[in-house]
């Protein structure tokens, strides 16, 4: 019987292993299929502080990793594939392998939201994108199309300006939802255009991608258009398949918390970006993490009390 699971590897999960290892709760970590999360996705960050110059995203999950396992943390590379209930507390299952525990961190992030347009999980990877700095390399001297509005679609055409010979931005509507600041960026760079009022509605032949379907969301017109790769940056989605039905979710379909960072089940808890639809940041992550931990160990003591 183990004291703590944690399970996923991003700010959040290490965040909370650095607690509750520094807490005695030996702390098993599951980091899943994609270990140190949306960081390792991403080049410099420069808002996270402590950082003046900034920080490379991998190298900061690297060094959380490392602070995590100087505590004691035991790191299991799997993903988990199975969560229930059971007298005890909770089993967690890795194919066949089980694992139970009292207390149980999920803090399995989110993914990047696709399209949903037919045929497109035949083009991923294949000219269609959602990470700029992972696949920007390939566009060197090319056309793309950055689809959103938001702050990650403006990041990644000024990234992806350092490739490519020309960045349109593809948005539904005709204005950005990004911050000021990152809204002048994409606007004074001049290899970066616009397409407002735009959306893709199909991908046509097969793959690798050699154009896309546009439509025009005022007029309803659509038209064909060349490009050499699609890079999507329309937002994210929780990661909550192996919890779905059991522990209850938000309005947007994210885990519930309360502001201790308590699930709907007695000595789970969710942290960063999995229960989070509004801040979605390292640092309220990792906040939301050291509020996990700081509450298992609450709540270990408190089932020590009962026994
Ligand atoms: P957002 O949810 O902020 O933006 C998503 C964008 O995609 C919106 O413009 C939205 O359109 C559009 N969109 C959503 N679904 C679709 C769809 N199906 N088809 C076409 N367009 C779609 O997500 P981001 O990933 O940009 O940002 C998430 C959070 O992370 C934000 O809080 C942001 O501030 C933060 N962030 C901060 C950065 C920084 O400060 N350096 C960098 C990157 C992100 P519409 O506008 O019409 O809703």
């Amino acid at each position: 019987m183990e004291k703590l699971i944690i399970i996923g590897s991003g700010v959040s999960g290490w965040t909370a292993a650095i607690y509750a290892a520094r807490a005695e709760l030996e702390p098993l970590i599951f980091t899943g299929s994609e270990e140190g999360g949306q960081l390792m996705l991403t080049t410099v960050v420069e808002n996270f502080p402590g950082f003046p110059e900034g920080v490379m995203g991998p190298e900061l999950m690297q060094n959380m990793k490392k602070q995590a396992e100087k505590f004691g943390a035991r790191i299991i590379e799997e993903i988990v594939t199975g969560f229930r209930k059971i007298k005890e507390g909770y089993e967690v299952s890795v194919g066949r392998e089980v694992y139970k525990s009292s207390m149980v961190i999920i803090s399995t992030g989110a993914s990047a939201r696709w399209l949903g347009i037919p045929g497109e999980k035949n083009f991923q990877g294949r000219g269609l994108h959602t990470c700029a700095t992972c696949d920007g390399f390939f566009y060197k001297g090319k056309e793309i199309f950055v689809v959103g509005g938001g702050d990650s679609a403006c990041e990644e055409a000024n990234f992806l300006t350092k490739f490519a010979k020309k960045v349109t931005i593809i948005h539904r509507r005709d204005e950005l939802k990004a911050s000021k600041i990152m809204q002048e960026k994409v606007m004074a760079n001049p290899k970066i255009d616009f397409m407002w009022n735009s959306e893709i509605v199909g991908i046509p032949g097969g793959p690798p991608l050699k154009s896309v379907m546009v439509k025009n969301t005022k007029t309803g017109e659509i038209s064909e258009r060349k490009i050499d790769g699609v890079f999507l940056a329309i937002g994210h989605v929780p990661n909550i398949g192996i919890f779905n039905g059991l522990v209850e979710l938000d309005e947007f379909g994210f885990i519930k918390t309360d502001g201790r960072r308590r699930t709907s089940l007695p000595g789970v808890f969710a942290a960063g970006d999995v229960q989070d639809h509004i801040y979605k940041q390292a640092i309220t992550a990792a906040g939301a993490g050291c509020q996990a931990a700081l509450e298992a160990e609450k709540y270990h003591q408190e089932l020590g009390h009962k026994k």
